[in-house]
Formats: C-alpha cells, structure tokens, sequence
C-alpha cells in the first residue's frame, strides 16, 4: 500500500475592529485576522472513515458515508458541517484523518470556530485537488456553523479569516458583499485581551439581541437597520426606549465602520481609535452586550498612555477585548493592562500583543 500524500491548510483567527452585530442586519463590518490560527494535517484514508483530533477537544471517529450533528463531540461538528457543506456543492469528500493544531484559544471571541471551518474547508479541497470561489467557501463554513453547531452566526469570522492580509483591515459589506482590504496606519498596534469570561456561557443573549434588531427594524418599517440612518432614529419617538437603544447600536456602528474606512485610508490613528472608544461606550449603554469584565479592561487601557482606543470585540457578553496604541508603548501597556485587570479583578487575563496577518491559505 502507497502513503497517502500528508497535505495541510491553517486559518487564522480574527478581531472584530468595528461594527458590532452589524453583520446579520445587512451591515457594514471591519475586521482583522491576527497572528494565531488552526492548522488541519493529515491524508486520505482507505475505507471512508473520517477520523479527527484535537489536541484541545479529543479524538472523533464517524462512518464517511452519513453525516451527521453528534451530540456528544460537538467540537467535531464543526468540521463534520463543512464535510456535509462541501458534498452538497458535489465535491464527493472521501475519507481522510486529520489533526487540529494552533494556538488560537477557544471560546474567547477570536473566532476558532471560523478558523476550524476554514482550515477544514481549505484542507479537503486540497486533499480532492478542488477549488471554490473564496466567498463562496466563506458561505459554505458559514452554513456549517448554522446547520451542524445550530449558531447563527453572521458573515464577519469567515470573511475575515479568508480575506484577511497582513497589516490591513478587511472591509465587509454584508448585504452587497464587497470585500475591501485596507492599508492599517504604520506605528499602531493591537492588543488582545481575553476577560477570563467565555462568551458561550450567554449564547441565548446572542439570539435575544438578534430578535430584538429584528423588532426594531420591523417596527421601523425597513428591510434592515441598515436602512435607517441615526438622524432618522432620532425623529422615531414611537420606538419602545429598549429597542431604540438596541437600534441606535447597529445605526451608529455602520456610521463609525465608514468614518473608521476614511481615518484608516488618511492614516488617522487617534480619529480611528475614539471610533473604538465611541462603539464600547454604545455597547455598554445601547446594546447591553458588554460585562463589569469587558468594561473594566476597556477602562484601564484607556487610561494608559500611549493608548488611542479600546472596545470589546465580537459577539461581546464576556470574551475579550482590543486596546489600539502607539507601537512603541505596546509592551508597557500590555504589562500594566494585564497588572491592573489582575489587581482589581482577580483575574488573570491572557493578553497578547497581535500582528495582523495575512489570511487562511
Ligand atoms: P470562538 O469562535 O469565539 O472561539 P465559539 O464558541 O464560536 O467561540 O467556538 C468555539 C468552539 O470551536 C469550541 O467550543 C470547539 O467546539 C471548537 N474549537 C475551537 N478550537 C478548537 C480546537 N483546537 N480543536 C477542536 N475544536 C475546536
Ligand atoms: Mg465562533
């Protein structure tokens, strides 16, 4: 018997800069993918068994012939969604066993769940020497999220981690589904710093905030919140106060993702940064989406100097949050972010200094 040839394909994780649950009401998003991904290893396999492990979750053995959600494994779903997603675009996925390696943790809002979808996506279609339009492979790990992890995500995590370029944003329009990267400001730098709270914990939050958008812009009488603009909202005194506020969120952060798109072109880095400042003020106050975690990191970092902007990044209830500052004060603000969040918290927060880097190959 011949080897079967060892192929792999890695996605990284991503940052949410701007446009917090913009993406499902046919939004504006801006994102970044960082230097911390998954990488999926491995060969086909005689027999058609699919066999899968992570070095994190475990080990998943199925029959490759019916796929389906388990119920125990779920971690193994989202590469199960993605097998099942690419059949039905008939690429006959045979059988293969891989590895999930990375660094990227799970469960703090830096999207491993994009970066496994794509890594397997990008992986199989190598190892069946086929190929897909990007957006096209985009929307199919999408869908495997929905169909075989039952989350409704949006578009952002997979665009972000296929489109992704080192030290540019990536620009994603949701309903006309343009992707544009953008040239990041020279001298600035990210910082990650994960809350210690994960954000699964609240997924019902996540789905509540999704019905309450939705109310809004039907009681607004527009396709989406997309179509309303925040001097409009303000004349809509009918509006029930919770879902003006939930509404003004989604309106004001598409109006800061264009503002963030020409700070970022003109290489405005403190214009850039009071955007962030501006969309964790309105998350905290408008959509209720931050935590005392979240709010307390934000508010540390924007008191250290050198530092332009930080807000909560991604779905937000817990998981972590980007702090913008000058490069040469990186180290220090890091240290001191990770110091003060540990002193007046307990807590002892992970917080990683971020290139952006290019995206899943
Ligand atoms: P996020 O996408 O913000 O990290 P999610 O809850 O959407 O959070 O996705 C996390 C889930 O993705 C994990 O619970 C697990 O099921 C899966 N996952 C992430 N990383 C790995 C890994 N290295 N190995 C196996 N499964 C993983
Ligand atoms: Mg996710």
């Amino acid at each position: 018997m011949t080897a079967q040839p060892l192929l792999s394909a890695y996605a990284p994780g991503r940052v949410e800069l701007l446009g917090n649950h913009t993406d499902y009401n046919d939004g504006v998003v801006l994102g970044a993918a960082i230097d911390r991904g998954l990488t999926m290893r491995g060969s086909k396999s005689t027999g058609g068994m699919i066999s899968v492990s992570s070095k994190t979750m475990g080990c998943v053995e199925v029959g490759g012939s019916e796929i389906r959600p388990l119920v125990d494994d779920r971690w193994a779903n989202y590469v199960l969604g993605v097998v099942s997603e690419l059949r039905s675009l008939s690429i006959p996925i045979a059988g293969f066993s891989a590895e999930i390696t990375g660094e990227l943790p799970a469960g703090s809002g830096l999207s491993s769940s994009a970066a496994l979808e794509l890594a397997t996506a990008l992986f199989l279609l190598k190892l069946h020497q086929r190929e897909l339009p990007p957006l096209a492979i985009a929307k199919a790990c999408q869908r495997a999220e929905h169909r075989f992890a039952g989350v409704q995500s949006g578009l952002l995590d997979q665009v972000t981690s296929l489109f992704g370029r080192a030290d540019h944003a990536v620009f994603f329009d949701c309903r006309t589904e343009e992707v544009r990267t953008i040239p990041f400001p020279k001298g600035l730098t990210l910082i990650i710093a994960e809350s210690g709270k994960k954000r699964e914990l609240a997924s019902g939050d996540y789905n509540r905030r999704r019905a309450e958008t939705r109310a809004a812009a039907d009681a607004l009488q527009v396709p989406a919140l997309r179509d309303v603009t925040s001097l409009q909202l303000k004349t809509r005194h009918d509006l029930p106060e919770l879902l003006r506020g939930r509404a003004a969120h989604i309106v004001e952060e598409n109006e800061r993702v264009w503002r963030a798109v020409d700070f970022l072109l003109a290489g405005d880095g403190p214009g850039f940064g009071a955007l962030l400042n501006a969309s964790h003020e309105s998350s905290r106050r408008n959509f209720e989406n931050s935590t005392p975690e979240l709010d307390l990191l934000v508010s540390i970092a924007q008191n250290l100097p050198g530092v332009l902007g930080a807000r909560l990044t991604g779905g937000g209830f817990g998981g972590a949050t980007i702090t913008l500052c000058e490069q040469p004060a990186a180290e220090e603000v890091a240290t001191q972010l990770a110091k003060r969040y540990r002193a007046e918290s307990g807590i002892t927060s992970r917080v990683i200094i971020s290139a952006i880097a290019a995206g899943a190959r």
